[in-house]
């Protein structure tokens, strides 16, 4: 019997792994260039957390949350988002009782939505995400917007639009469901099931609908700007002119709402640009200012603001731009052509590795012919060669397996000289790159 994945997840190795790794890394050289300090909390976590946190009226809680009863008769949920089990752990750990906020946490890990499966879209996937709370200003949302554009930015991923919108105070937020209770009752009946129902729960909620008829009832719909506070107006300026300040244009759109309910205020999106033979993949990362959140689940009354990318959107992205090649391989090959020499050559990589060397090597005996095809496959840059010959010269023998040169080294002369050539490699490497 064959077992398939589960429909929705998917494996990585070799490249694509490397390439996952590399774009995580730069994710996090960012989030440690900002002083954010790592967090991780557990994949599993109390069904209600999500259900108060990420909210009633979310299509996350609604539809796409993995929930089980455990043994001891619980309802769990495998997250499907971070934020909120991070909440919870400040809230658990009493993060927040220090005299130094904001509080700033950047967090990668798994998370699992029962989503239809398509491009960009899968059931298990990754977020790299930042967190600051408690410094209910204007700053830190546009610190933590600036940090999601360096990212991209560092990707080398060009064509980045940033949208903007603000959801306004709980004020400006009422009048403006109220405005759109009021539009939409006239169309809600021509609508689909999910804006019937997000029409009870959440109005906000329908400008995020995709289904292409209601698209053009929305677009009529009230605006959400006409109803924002001079407060909430001034606020999103702010952050607004803060960017711009250091070179992020950003776009107001008055139909982001993101999909979460805990959002308030300022909220954003970063997308790319239609680019040929790359799918679109929606949003690549997205986030915004919560005011409640922390209060909501037993916190207490700081506000965060928060973004959160999808690593594969992102990887899927950054493997068109990157000319970075991510077929890894050993700095060498070591090579024995006899068992004896083989046996050997077991503690000679060791010294070799202790060295700094990232050393691969060969246990049976075969030709030198299929080890050095082996070598070349395995993306290594010398060969080191150990036959009888070497072995009564006291001497190894060193192939570079790009330019074909070899060489003769003594062994008591090895590692200086392979340091060297090594160094040299990558050089030249590099500066082949720069063109
Ligand atoms: P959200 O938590 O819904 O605001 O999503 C933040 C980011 O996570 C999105 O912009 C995507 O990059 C990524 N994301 C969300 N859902 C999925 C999914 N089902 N599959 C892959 N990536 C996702």
């Amino acid at each position: 019997m064959e077992i398939y994945p589960v429909k929705g997840t998917h494996d990585l190795y070799d490249e694509e792994a490397n390439l996952y790794r590399s774009v995580e890394a730069h994710c996090i050289f960012l989030a440690n260039l900002f002083n954010y300090q790592e967090i991780r909390t557990p994949i599993i976590e109390h069904t209600n957390l999500f259900v108060r946190g990420v909210g009633e009226s979310s299509d996350i809680v609604n539809k796409e949350m993995y929930t089980f009863f455990d043994k001891g008769d619980r309802s769990i949920t495998l997250r499907p988002e971070l934020t909120a089990g991070i909440m919870r752990s400040i809230v658990t750990n009493k993060l927040y009782a220090t005299n130094d906020l904001p509080l700033k946490y950047y967090y990668l890990g798994p998370c699992f939505r029962y989503e239809r499966p398509q491009a960009g879209r899968y059931r298990q996937f990754s977020q790299f995400g930042v967190e600051a709370i408690g410094a209910p200003t204007y700053l830190q949302d546009a610190e933590v917007i600036s940090l999601g554009y360096r990212i991209l930015y560092m990707l080398g991923i060009q064509n980045v639009k940033v949208y903007i919108n603000s959801l306004g105070d709980e004020e400006s937020r009422k009048n403006y469901r109220e405005a759109l209770k009021k539009y939409f009752a006239k169309h809600i009946d021509k609508m689909c099931a999910d804006c019937k129902r997000r029409y009870e729960v959440n109005p906000l909620r329908i400008l995020d609908c995709k289904v292409e008829e209601d698209q053009q009832i929305i677009k009529n719909a009230p605006k959400m700007s006409d109803y924002l506070s001079t407060e909430a107006k001034m606020y999103l300026n702010n952050v607004v002119s803060l960017l711009k300040e250091i070179d992020i244009e950003v776009i107001q759109d008055d139909n982001l709402v993101r999909g979460l309910d805990y959002y308030t205020g300022v909220v954003f999106e970063y997308h790319v640009d239609k680019v040929e033979g790359l799918d679109n993949v929606g949003a690549l990362g997205g986030g915004g200012h919560y005011a409640n959140l922390l209060k909501e689940i037993g916190g207490p009354d700081l506000e965060g603001v928060g973004l959160a990318f999808g690593i594969e959107r992102l990887a899927y992205v950054y493997s068109h731009t990157t000319k970075e090649s991510f077929k890894y391989g050993p700095d060498l090959y070591v090579m024995g052509m006899s068992q004896e020499i083989i046996d050997k050559n077991f503690s000679l990589c060791e010294l070799l590795r202790s060295n700094g060397f990232v050393v691969e090597t060969n246990y049976e005996v075969r030709s030198m012919k299929s080890l050095l095809k082996t070598a070349v496959r395995k993306n290594a840059k010398f060969a080191l060669i150990i036959g009888e010959d070497e072995v009564l010269k006291g001497q190894v023998t060193v192939k570079n397996l790009k330019s074909q040169e070899q060489t003769s080294i003594k062994l008591d002369d090895m590692v200086r000289v392979l340091t060297t050539m090594i160094n040299e490699y990558r050089a030249d490497e590099a500066q082949e790159g720069e063109f």
